[in-house]
């Protein structure tokens, strides 16, 4: 069975369609690979019967020749978005009991095009976070080891580090993120697989447990490009129910995946070559440009000025709107509930005793900036220079169809590592949040491996709704970087 688990979303569909195996035995394959790989922490709640029962009826459909887009695919839902009738956490001890009556817009549309979901994925709580060490469910472990004989446990990067580990350690065949400053790049980069931000606004945030509306975005991981794109075909679209989801056509992303690269124009900013930065990324980094060149791509200089101010707007603006999105956990509507003498000691106690210690922080910071005599200097300017980083992408892409980057500044680190130093580990996100500011469509994709035998990651950036450029461009690196390494877990516990 171990194949199975071997293959990607393109290749499954394929054997699905010739009965080479049915979506049961996709999907058991794939339980199994979760029950074998408990050890990562990767899931918070599984769910192989309702797997089980989705892949029968996916099986009933490839019987009757009625097939959907992603029939049979077994994936894992990132625990931020809310599924009915299974526990919905945001890895917080606050939601820990949370059973939503509703499903998200993007859920839906995935068991609408057939996936099977396998579980609930952990994550940062509340998806705030570089490395899934904030999870009240514990630290989701990197399938990859380093090579220096360490056997460190690495992160899987964050917030989305379940999703990551889970298809990188191919316990599913892709799954669900959130990305609001980084979320979904970074953790591919540092798991070995491609991720996908879409432009804000490309998927509904319906029914995705908020921590920053204005940045929160949905999207995929999959161990190729073309199977992000499968899954993003499936989770885009206009949805009444969100205000802020776009009307924009959604384009078969598949379609020019594989288009021509030449004359097109690929812009480096110069900003993006910040102090201390290792010089295995800067390597990385000029390969892609290298790989990109050979096909037929022209390599342009842009600058990106205000991107030294993106880190901190984005931690003024972020935790503002988490502050304001997260004052409904009160203990009266959802979740945990402490007792207290009165209703603000109940407040304050189930607050204290349902947040983790970055929740709080980012809360305390959230308020601060918001409060009355602090709004104008720190709320409103950050909105402003919120402005100006977009005018730049703006400007940039007046010269050149797409920004190639590194996706993050270093390789998966050691559990623990940053933990001390939250400044250090909101570094981690200097390369990815400048996009999520503007609202632009990001991707990251493995392109090699540094001295320490860990996979590093680079970045597509596109102006908004152009993922069919963003994609095009990621194939194209994957194309040259043919990236077949294998986290070595793989090797140690399910070969054969
Ligand atoms: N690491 C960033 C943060 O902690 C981004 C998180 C995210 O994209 N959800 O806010």
């Amino acid at each position: 069975m171990t194949e199975l688990t071997n293959l990607t979303i393109a290749t499954a569909l394929e054997g699905l369609k010739n009965k080479d195996f049915t979506a049961t035995e996709l999907t058991q394959a794939h339980i199994a690979a979760v029950e074998s790989a408990r050890d990562l922490n990767c899931f918070i709640t599984e769910t192989p019967e309702i797997a089980l029962k989705q892949a029968n009826e996916a099986d009933a459909r490839y019987n009757a020749g009625t097939a959907l887009a992603l029939d049979g695919i077994p994936i894992g839902m990132k625990d931020l978005f809310c599924t009915e009738g299974v526990k919905t956490t945001a890895a917080s001890k606050i939601l820990g009991n949370f059973v939503p009556t509703y499903e998200s817009t993007v859920s839906q549309k995935l068991w609408n095009a057939g996936c099977t979901m396998l579980g609930k994925l952990n994550l940062d709580e509340f998806a705030m976070g570089s490395a899934n060490t904030t999870s009240a469910f514990g630290n989701v472990i990197n399938p990859w080891k380093p090579n220096d004989g360490s056997n460190a446990d690495l992160v899987p990067g964050g917030s989305s580090g379940g999703s990551s580990a889970a298809v990188a350690a191919q316990l599913c065949l892709g799954a669900t993120g959130t990305d609001t400053g980084g979320s979904i790049r970074q953790p591919a980069a540092f798991t070995g697989i491609c991720g996908i931000k879409p432009t804000y606004g490309r998927c509904s945030r319906w029914g995705i447990v908020a921590f920053a509306s204005s940045l929160d975005q949905a999207g995929a991981f999959a161990r190729t490009t073309e199977d992000c794109a499968l899954l993003l075909n499936a989770m885009c679209g206009h949805d009444p129910k969100d205000s802020t989801s776009s009307r924009q056509d959604v384009p078969d992303f598949t379609a020019t995946l594989n288009d021509d690269l030449k004359g097109k124009k690929i812009g480096i900013p110069k900003e993006y070559r910040v102090d201390g930065m290792p010089d295995e990324i800067e390597k990385i980094w000029s390969q892609g440009m290298e790989w990109l060149k050979d096909q037929g791509a022209e390599i342009v200089d842009v600058s990106l000025p205000h991107t030294k101010y993106a880190l901190p707007t984005y931690y003024i603006i972020a935790p503002a709107e988490c502050s304001s999105n997260l004052a409904r956990y009160d203990g009266v509507r959802y979740g945990l509930r402490e007792t207290g003498d009165d209703l603000r000691d109940m407040y304050e106690l189930t607050r204290a005793e349902g947040f983790g210690e970055e929740v709080q922080r980012r809360i305390m910071i959230g308020t601060y900036v918001l409060s009355a005599g602090y709004y104008d200097a720190y709320y409103i300017k950050a909105q402003k220079v919120r402005r100006l980083i977009t005018e730049d992408f703006d400007k940039a892409f007046e010269q050149c169809e797409a920004l190639l980057t590194p996706t993050a500044p270093s390789s998966a680190f050691a559990i623990g590592e940053n933990d001390d130093d939250p400044i250090k580990m909101y570094l981690n996100d200097v390369f990815t949040v400048p996009t999520s500011m503007a609202g632009l469509p990001g991707m990251s994709v493995p392109a090699g491996l540094d001295s320490r035998g860990l996979p590093l990651g680079l970045q597509i950036i596109c102006k908004a709704w152009d993922e069919q450029t963003v994609f095009n461009v990621a194939r194209g690196i994957e194309k040259a970087a043919n990236f077949t390494a294998k986290p070595q877990i793989l090797g140690l516990s399910r070969a054969a």
